[in-house]
C-alpha cells in the first residue's frame, strides 16, 4: 500500500499546526502523526511509511480500513440520497436498526440513533429519568462516555467535570482485583464486595432519586477491566430490586470487540438499555445510538420523547452500518477477534507479561487488552505516564500505532488481525519494553 502521489510532505503538518485545535490537548507543541491512507490494519504517513494500527484509530476500527464493501455502500447511498431528516422513513436506517437488533438479546425492539457514543449515553440517560421520574446516575469512577454534558459527567476519570454542569451524578468503585479498592483478594471476594458498595451507595443516595446505574460493559479507556463472574448480573439485581434501569455502554466494547457481537453476551446480564457507536460500523461515518428494551420503548408509545438530532439516522452512516454489519457476519471478524484472542493475542501478551517484569498484569479478552505497567511488581507501582507516552513514540518510529492511558499499553487491533501481524506487532512491543526496562528499572 503506498500514499497518493500528489501527497505533499509536511503540507498536512503545516495545515494542522496552522488550523487545527486538538482535543484533550494543550495546544502548543503539539506535532502529530499524518494519515494519508489505510488498508486492513495499516495505515501510511505521507512519507510512505507503512505502520501497523494497533490502535484501531479511537478503537473504533473493528472490520479494519479501507472496507472496499463499506466504502461502495456509502458511495451507493451518496448517490441516491445523501441526507434526510429523522422524521421520515428510510430503507438504510430501518435496515440498519433492524441488522443491530438481530445481534441484541431478546426483548429489545428499537434503535434511538445518534451521531456517536457520547450523544447516545446522553440520549439513554434521558429515556432513563423520564422512565423512572428520577434523577440521579450512578456510574464507575474508572470510566469514559462521552465529552457533551451529562456523558463528561457520568465519565469518572481526569475528563470529569464538576457536577454542577449536570444533575445528579453519583460514583463508584467497581471491581478491579489488581488494584482492588476492597482489600480482596480473590475475583469472587473482589465481585461480592464491589456489589456490595454499589448496593450501599444506592441506599445512601435514597433508592426513590436513583434514575440509573451507567456501566460500560467492559471499561475501555479505564484499564480494559472485564468484570467477574456474576458482577453484572448482580448489579442487574440491585436495579431490579430497586426499580433502577440499568444502561450498559457498549461503545467501545461492542460489535467484536471482546469476541462476541455484544460485549454483554459473555456476561449474563440485559440490561434496560444499550449504549452503542464506534464499531457498529468501524466510524466510517460517524453513527452511534441506544437500543431500548420494549419496557423503555413503551414509555414513550403515548408520551413525547423530547429528543432528536438533524443527522440522527443519516442515511450514508445507515449505509455503512449495513454494509460493516453484513461483512462482519460473513466474514467471520467476530469470530476472528475471539480466536485471535484465545490463540495467539492472549498467549502472546502473557509471554511477553513472563519476560518483562515492566509488565505488572495482563487482561482482557478477543482483541481488548491491556498491560497495566509497573516500576516494582510487588508494589505495583504504576509506570508514570509520561513514560508510557514515550513508550508510544518508540512503537511509532519501529512502525506500530499504539493507543496508551495512564501507566498502560492498551493492546487493541482491529478484529480483523491476522496472526502474522500479531506476530509483528508482538516482536515491536518485546523490543520497546527491553529498551524501557533498561531505563526504568
Ligand atoms: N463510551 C465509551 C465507553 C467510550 O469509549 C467512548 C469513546 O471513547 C464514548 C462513550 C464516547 O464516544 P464518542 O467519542 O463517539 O462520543
Amino acid at each position: 500500500m503506498t500514499a497518493p502521489q500528489d501527497v505533499r510532505a509536511g503540507r498536512a503538518r503545516e495545515l494542522d499546526r496552522a488550523h487545527i485545535f486538538h482535543s484533550w490537548s494543550a495546544q502548543a507543541g503539539l506535532d502529530p502523526m499524518t494519515v494519508v491512507t489505510g488498508r486492513g490494519c495499516e495505515v501510511v504517513d505521507e512519507d510512505g511509511r507503512t505502520y501497523l494500527d494497533f490502535s484501531s484509530q479511537l478503537v473504533n476500527l473493528n472490520i479494519g480500513h479501507g472496507h472496499p464493501r463499506v466504502v461502495a455502500a456509502i458511495q451507493e447511498q451518496a448517490g441516491l440520497l445523501a441526507t434526510v431528516a429523522p422524521g421520515y422513513a428510510n430503507l438504510a436506517r430501518g435496515e440498519a436498526a433492524e441488522r443491530i437488533l438481530s445481534h441484541a438479546p431478546d426483548g429489545f425492539t428499537k434503535v434511538f440513533f445518534t451521531n456517536g457514543g457520547a450523544d447516545a449515553n446522553e440520549n439513554a440517560i434521558r429515556m432513563a429519568r423520564l422512565h423512572t421520574g428520577r434523577d440521579k446516575v450512578i456510574s464507575f469512577y474508572r470510566s469514559y462516555h462521552g465529552n457533551t454534558g451529562a456523558a463528561i459527567v457520568a465519565t469518572g476519570d481526569w475528563r470529569r467535570v464538576p457536577n454542577e454542569y449536570a444533575r445528579g451524578h453519583v460514583h463508584v468503585f467497581g471491581p478491579f482485583l489488581y488494584r482492588s479498592e476492597f482489600w480482596a483478594s480473590t475475583e469472587a471476594e473482589e465481585c461480592e464486595r464491589a456489589l456490595h458498595h454499589l448496593e450501599r451507595v444506592v441506599q445512601a443516595e435514597g433508592p426513590s432519586s436513583v434514575a440509573a446505574i451507567l456501566l460500560e460493559t467492559v471499561v475501555g479507556t479505564g484499564g480494559v477491566l472485564v468484570p467477574p463472574p456474576g458482577y453484572l448480573p448482580g448489579v442487574r439485581e440491585i436495579a431490579d430490586r430497586y426499580g433502577i434501569v440499568l444502561i450498559l455502554d457498549e461503545v467501545m466494547a461492542g460489535f467484536g470487540r471482546t469476541g462476541s457481537w455484544f460485549a454483554l453476551d459473555q456476561h449474563d446480564v440485559v440490561p434496560h438499555l444499550i449504549t452503542f457507536a464506534k464499531g457498529v460500523n468501524s466510524g466510517y461515518v460517524p453513527a452511534g445510538g441506544v437500543i431500548l428494551s420494549a419496557e423503555i420503548s413503551a414509555t414513550f408509545d403515548d408520551r413525547v420523547f423530547p429528543g432528536g438530532l438533524t443527522y440522527s439516522g443519516h442515511p450514508l452512516a445507515m449505509a455503512s452500518i449495513v454494509a460493516a454489519l453484513d461483512a462482519m457476519a460473513e466474514e467471520g471478524v467476530v469470530e476472528n477477534a475471539a480466536r485471535i484472542g484465545e490463540d495467539v493475542l492472549g498467549p502472546g501478551l502473557r509471554t511477553l507479561a513472563a519476560r518483562h517484569p515492566l509488565v505488572g498484569e495482563v487482561r482482557g479478552t478477543g482483541v481488548f487488552w491491556a498491560l497495566d505497567l509497573v516500576l516494582d511488581r510487588s508494589t505495583r507501582e504504576p509506570v508514570p505516564a509520561a513514560e508510557v507516552v514515550a513508550m508510544r513514540a518508540a512503537l511509532a518510529a519501529r512502525g506500530l500505532l499504539a493507543f496508551v492511558a495512564d501507566n498502560r499499553i492498551h493492546v487493541v487491533p482491529p478484529c480483523v488481525v491476522t496472526d502474522q501481524e500479531v506476530a509483528r506487532a508482538l516482536a515491536i512491543y518485546d523490543e520497546v519494553l527491553t529498551d524501557a526496562e533498561e531505563r526504568l528499572l
